[in-house]
């Protein structure tokens, strides 16, 4: 098997590692497709051509896609000032184990301070990226370390992922001694060896989400249809643990809900419709042939051309922030105001802190806040 279509290369690592079942029930199954894989494919795409001084294939006209490459571009212009700069650096660890591969999006030498620094671009907006002790990002900078041979004393490893909300920013990064970074070495190879092993345990979590294996895999069912079964209501006395461990376990169930979307469409499209299903047309929307044809013809039927345009907004106070100079930022402290959305309820590993409530609503709802209102 050539490495770049071994199954434990670096991108599907956050499953593999965690599913060490997933390397054999996934086997021969094409990777899941989705709108969100294909939207980062396109960003890291025009991420590296602009990182190495290339047009764009075609105009990017997605203005989101454009704001949160830029904060990748802009931080690595900053950080290559008298460094060497290495795109998309593809690596070969088969000498810590055959198979263990990866590209890492960015690497940047700094012979200075003999630091050396891989950066992963994350464009999801869903999950936050942890940067600290995260077996993935290790991967990558074991990679770069091993096959650039460059002499570091340190090792700084950055996720950027400016499109997800996280207390620490948008650029977060951990720096860990090069002697550290090669000790990883033997629990990738463990992680590596966990997935090999005849009976390797199919463990269901977040991780299956984008899981090729996810229709047909009897251990994400199992687990989904043994949460079906619980039910919680006001009106029952229940587990708060057990409330607790059915929170924990949404992604899996939402994982296991799309992937039988997707399934099963696609069986309809090849022609094997579930009985009491069928395809249909989704509504057409309807487009421009050419803008300015449509302006010259329509604009004799309207008093001014502006009735013929949407109205001009004000953009966000997050997105003005973005796009005024730095400079000038203090000048809005008096012009926002904020207005609390509500409350989301999240674990206690999230970073934010948590919302302090009164002693008096805890004493009127108890039970009701998920934490099994002890701790308010
Ligand atoms: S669906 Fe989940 S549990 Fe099943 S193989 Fe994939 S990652 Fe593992």
């Amino acid at each position: 098997v050539s490495a770049e279509h071994s199954p434990i290369g670096a991108s599907g690592m956050h499953r593999w590692s965690r599913c060490p079942g997933a390397v054999r029930l996934c086997e021969g199954l094409p990777e899941a497709k989705s709108a969100y894989a294909e939207e980062g494919t396109r960003a890291h795409e025009l991420a590296a051509r602009q990182l190495s001084g290339q047009p764009a294939l075609a105009a990017v006209e997605d203005a989101d896609l454009l704001e949160a490459v830029s904060v990748y571009t802009r931080w690595v212009g900053a950080e290559r000032q008298g460094g060497e700069l290495h795109i998309e650096v593809r690596f070969d660890l088969g000498a810590v184990h055959p198979g263990l591969f990866g590209t890492a999006d960015c690497v940047i030498w700094r012979p200075d301070d003999k630091r050396l620094i891989v950066a992963d671009y994350k464009h999801g907006a869903g999950v936050p990226v942890e940067v600290e002790n995260n077996p993935q990002l290790r991967y990558y900078a074991l990679g770069a370390l091993l096959n650039l041979r460059y002499p570091a004393a340190t090792v700084a490893m950055v996720v950027i992922q400016p499109r997800c909300p996280h207390p620490d920013g948008a650029i977060r990064v951990e720096v860990v001694d090069v002697v550290d970074l090669l000790d990883f070495a033997s629990e990738l190879k463990a992680f590596a060896v966990a997935t090999e092993t005849p009976d390797a345990p199919l463990v269901p979590g977040e991780h299956c989400r984008w899981c090729p294996a996810a229709a047909v895999c009897p251990a994400l069912a199992d687990r989904t249809q043994a949460l079906a079964k619980i039910e919680f209501a006001p009106a029952l006395s229940y587990d708060p643990v057990a409330l607790a461990r059915a929170l924990d376990a949404r992604a899996v169930v939402r994982a296991w809900l799309e992937a039988l979307d997707q399934f099963a469409y696609a069986e309809a499209e090849a022609g094997r419709c579930p009985p009491g299903y069928k395809l249909v047309e989704k509504r057409a929307t309807r487009k421009w042939i050419n803008e300015t044809t449509a302006l010259e013809a329509l604009h004799p039927f309207f008093a001014t051309r502006d009735m013929m345009f949407e109205p001009r907004a004000l953009l966000s106070p997050a997105r003005m922030e973005k796009v005024m100079p730095k400079s000038a930022r203090p000048v809005l402290d008096g012009l926002v105001t904020k207005e609390s959305a509500g409350h989301a309820l999240v674990p206690d590993t999230d970073k934010r802190p948590a919302v302090r409530r009164s002693a008096v609503e805890d004493f009127r709802a108890p039970n009701t806040d998920g934490t099994g209102g002890t701790d308010g």
